[in-house]
């Protein structure tokens, strides 16, 4: 059985630009407005000899974007579940937002590896950027540039290492 990881996050972070990355694909649908997004939940990936499988939650973000209840939607809760690996991105230009608080505390909650991924880190200090999300409780933040692609082999790599 492959891994499979799953990506979760508030909207706008950058999910579905990683997703494709990690499945180098072009086929889901990348949207410069918040909430457009509505692409393949499902890809195939390969970092050296392993493969794995990567799920965007991100048609599962719920239409409603603001109140505590729609912070992260129940499905992308039972997606997380069933993964192997959670990929929690937030936005290293935006730092640390009331709605990360709140994933990151339901993260928490569950026992599941979770790997807090910084993502529009291009051109910033990875030691700089990271050091604010410390706080989310979740260890040690991996800074990327998924939309440059920067760090993200090491990012699958870094994620796949146990399996
Ligand atoms: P999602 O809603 O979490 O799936 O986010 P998207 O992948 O749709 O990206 C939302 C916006 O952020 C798009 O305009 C992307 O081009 C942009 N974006 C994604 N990754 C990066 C990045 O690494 N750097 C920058 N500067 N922008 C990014
Ligand atoms: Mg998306």
């Amino acid at each position: 059985m492959k891994p499979t990881l799953v990506l979760v996050g508030r909207p706008n972070v950058g999910k579905s630009t990683l997703f494709n990355r990690l499945t180098r694909s072009r086929d889901a649908l990348v949207a410069d407005i918040p909430g457009l997004t509505r692409d393949r939940h499902y890809g195939h990936g390969r970092v050296g000899d392993k493969p794995y499988l990567v799920m965007d939650t991100g048609g599962l973000e719920p239409v409603v974007k603001d109140g505590i209840m729609h912070a992260m939607a129940l499905q992308s809760l039972q997606a997380i579940d069933e993964a192997d690996k959670v990929l929690f991105i937030v936005d290293g230009r935006q730092g640390v937002t009331a709605q990360d608080k709140i994933i990151a505390e339901q993260l928490r909650r569950k026992d599941q590896k979770i790997l807090l991924i910084v993502n529009k880190t291009e051109g910033m200090s990875a030691a700089v950027v990271t050091a604010e999300f410390y706080e989310l409780g979740l260890g040690e933040p991996y800074a990327v540039s998924a939309l440059h692609g920067d760090h993200v082999n090491e990012l699958a790599a870094l994620a796949l290492a146990e399996f």
